[in-house]
């Protein structure tokens, strides 16, 4: 299920304050000077109970002036192809730009949706001011204040009008997305598994021209693998290759059942690698680390043991993950990539019988109750795993509300401990009973 959702614009008519409204990330710096670094410019955000991702494109834009209007005409027809729908955002304080005119001209030939946001509209008086903006021709108009939140509820429900109906899974293979910064080793990953047989690499109906679909069956082992490195696409400027592979790394995500996000040893783990792994940890996506080149490491015997110590600082807390140190070129370790994905895999879609959960949660929670609040106990009576297609887990107890972060996290370390989810997001909640 895939929904992306870019929000476009010139700079300074709030993109960056309406993505933290909708992902409600603190996060970000909203700064007045526009082009400024931001910390992250895509999310998770979610509207009556639909999830979708969001992307910023302003965090993309280089500083320099010259770049400036071709590199964000570009992002436009970028995120026409990889988004499902698009926020153009414009600023009612300052009307119609030039450039805003030739945004409008881009999205016109798109047929995909395409929402125009009047943002600062902050009283009642500006109302009247948004209409000019009807002049692009791209229908209704949304007039919001990203500042206070007003009309954000009536975008939100239109914009997830626009999105693709949950879809029936016609292919019940395993999907691997294989991930990662450009010149990690994703491509000679993938050449190394599949080697001459790059011509079995087949579109699978449903999926955009971009995205590589790989069907591997060889070896007693059938998934898919879902390349983002296969295609490079050119853009014309360079400030946005890192765009376009975000875009791509995002969507890849969103399809994949597991993760294979790739690091380089040399490089060690970065931001980009930790926004990816946190967006997977949102998506409930399994995931596996692989950490390559490791033959250019320079090792003794705690090099390996330091190098995780540090993955896993960077990655808490969500630590259980398995990790595994490859040499692509050297051949080393890579069919142990797969096999963990597959185990990953497995960990996910488990199913752990009602009298197991109980037999064994039971009497570790009976050795270790939740601690007593204003003076009452809870009593969690039973445990019952939730149809989905990542593990949750409902506790019913007679106090949910009294159960709180430490005792959730240690119940999780104890389901980890005795069912080994490794590398799979674990959902718990507490339920009235
Ligand atoms: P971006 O460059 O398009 O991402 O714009 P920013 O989100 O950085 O916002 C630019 C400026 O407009 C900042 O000073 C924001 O505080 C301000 N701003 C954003 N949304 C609103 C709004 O709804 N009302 C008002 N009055 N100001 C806003
Ligand atoms: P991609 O951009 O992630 O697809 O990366 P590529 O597969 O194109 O690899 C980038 C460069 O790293 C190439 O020159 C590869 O030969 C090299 N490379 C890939 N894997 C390894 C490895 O395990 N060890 C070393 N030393 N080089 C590697």
């Amino acid at each position: 299920m895939s929904n992306i959702v870019a929000i476009v614009g010139r700079p300074n008519v709030g993109k960056s304050t309406l993505y933290n409204r909708l992902t409600e990330s603190r996060k970000a710096i909203v700064d007045d000077v526009s082009g400024v670094t931001r910390d992250r410019h895509y999310g998770v955000a979610e509207w009556v109970g639909r999830t979708f991702t969001v992307i910023d494109t302003g965090g993309y834009v280089a500083n320099s002036e010259d770049v400036f209007e071709a590199a964000i005409r570009e992002q436009v027809v970028i995120a026409l192809e990889e988004a499902t729908a698009i926020l153009f955002v414009v600023d009612v304080t300052t009307g119609i730009t030039d450039l805003d005119d030739d945004i409008a001209a881009l999205l016109r030939k798109s047929k995909k949706p395409v929402l125009v946001v009047v943002n600062k509209v902050d009283n009642n008086a500006q109302q009247a001011d948004a209409t000019v903006f009807y002049s692009f021709g791209l229908g209704e108009i949304y007039n919001i204040s990203s500042m206070t939140g007003s009309g954000t509820g009536e975008l939100l429900d239109e914009l997830i009008k626009s999105f693709d109906e949950e879809p029936v899974e016609e292919n019940t293979l395993p999907k691997y997305a294989i991930v990662g910064r450009p010149n990690v080793g994703k491509s000679s990953l993938i050449n190394a598994l599949i080697g001459k047989q790059r011509n079995i690499v087949t579109p699978v109906a449903g999926t955009t021209r971009d995205s590589i679909h790989i069907h591997y069956n060889q070896f007693g082992h059938e998934f898919m693998l879902i390349d983002t490195a296969g295609l490079r696409k050119k853009t014309k400027v360079k400030e946005n290759i890192e765009f376009y592979s975000v875009m791509r790394t995002i969507k890849a995500l969103e399809e994949a059942d597991v993760i294979v996000l790739m690091i380089d040893a040399i490089e060690g783990i970065e931001s980009q690698d930790i926004n990816i792994f946190h967006l997977a940890e949102k998506n409930k996506k399994g995931i596996v680390l692989v950490v390559n080149k490791w033959d250019l490491i320079e090792k003794n015997n705690k090099t390996l043991k330091e190098f995780e110590e540090q993955i896993r600082e960077k990655t808490a807390p969500f630590t259980d993950v398995p990790i595994v140190f490859t040499s692509v070129t050297e051949k080393q370790r890579i069919m142990k990539v797969i096999e963990t994905a597959e185990l990953v895999y497995a960990n996910r879609s488990k199913k752990v019988a009602t009298s197991a959960l109980n037999d064994v949660m039971l009497p570790i929670i009976e050795n270790y109750p939740p601690p007593a609040l204003k003076g009452k106990f809870v009593k969690i009576k039973y445990i019952t795993q939730i149809k989905g297609t990542s593990p949750m887990f409902a506790f019913f107890c007679n106090l949910p509300q009294y159960v709180k972060e430490p005792y959730r996290r240690f119940i999780e370390n104890k389901l980890r401990e005795n069912f080994n989810f490794s590398g799979v997001p674990v959902q718990i909640f507490f339920r009235q009973k």
